[in-house]
């Protein structure tokens, strides 16, 4: 890979499922990935684990505690960044929760916690990149949305509700950018991953398990982001949306 080709990535939300998998992949394509989230541990073990492809491919993974809910806290993620390594290429927002159950549950603290990290989180990423990419004179927004942002189901309103305005935030966003900056939302179907763990709603718990059996590897997103940060700068990717074959 040519020098020029190998970016400088943060991924918030990189401890597990969506967010590992874009770390792996991408420090396997000779990219630095600066990976964000609040279990440090896990982020050290990743890139451990990472070490073996990072000496063959030339790229690195550098954990960062991380906590998307803290407007300063995003502001210091990408702070550090820029700080290491000169500059910052792609933000992914990928750090995302989702404690489904139906609005007469009346889960209101878990209400909250989506809109803070889904929603709030996103925004604090736009506020931390965004003076970095104009100074700079260029740079790539990913938003990892979900398919629950182009449609709403019994126990989803407030999850599909959170990631609905995660599209408009990022469509907006690409729609005011300097043609420098490129933003994508990739729009996942099913993914293996831990977000299910955290639906305490024994109804919304008992309807996932059957929706997740159809649930595809997180390496499929991966796929998909390092298709979009790949093109030439002067190809904007602006939405993927990718589910199961069998999730209709
Ligand atoms: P996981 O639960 O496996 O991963 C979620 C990640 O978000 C973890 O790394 C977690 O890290 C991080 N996170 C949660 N809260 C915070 C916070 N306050 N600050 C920083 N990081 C945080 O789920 P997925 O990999 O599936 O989810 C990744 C994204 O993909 C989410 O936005 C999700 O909505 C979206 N998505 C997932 C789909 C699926 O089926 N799996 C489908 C469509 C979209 P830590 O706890 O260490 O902070």
């Amino acid at each position: 890979m040519a020098t020029n080709e190998r970016k400088i990535v943060l991924v918030t939300g990189a401890s597990s499922g969506i967010g590992e998998a874009i770390a792996v992949r991408l420090v396997r394509e000779g990219h630095h990935v600066v990976a964000g989230a609040r279990r440090i541990d896990r982020l050290r073990a990743l890139a451990e684990r990472t070490a073996p492809d990072a000496a063959r491919s030339g790229g690195g993974l550098h954990p960062v505690r991380l906590d998307v809910t803290g407007r300063a806290d995003v502001a210091a993620f990408v702070e550090e960044a820029r700080d290491r390594f000169g500059r910052v290429d792609v933000l992914v927002s990928n750090a995302g929760v989702m404690p489904l159950s139906r609005l007469d549950s009346l889960l209101a603290d878990e209400w909250d916690r989506m809109i803070d990290v889904n929603v709030r989180g996103l925004l604090h990423g736009v506020a931390a990149a965004l003076p970095v990419f104009t100074a700079q004179g260029g740079g790539h927004f990913v938003t990892v949305a979900s398919i629950g942002a182009h449609q709403v189901v019994p126990a989803s309103a407030v999850y599909s509700g959170t990631k609905y305005a995660a599209w408009a935030i990022t469509e907006g966003l690409r729609q005011e950018s300097d043609p420098s900056i490129r933003v994508t939302t990739i729009s996942p179907g099913v993914v293996t991953s831990e977000l299910a763990d955290s639906i305490t709603d024994p109804g919304a718990a008992e309807a996932m398990r059957t929706y997740r059996a159809n649930a595809i590897e997180p390496d499929a997103v991966a796929g998909a982001l390092s298709y979009a940060i790949a093109q030439p700068a002067d190809v904007d990717v602006n939405e993927i949306i990718l589910r199961p074959a069998r999730q209709r």
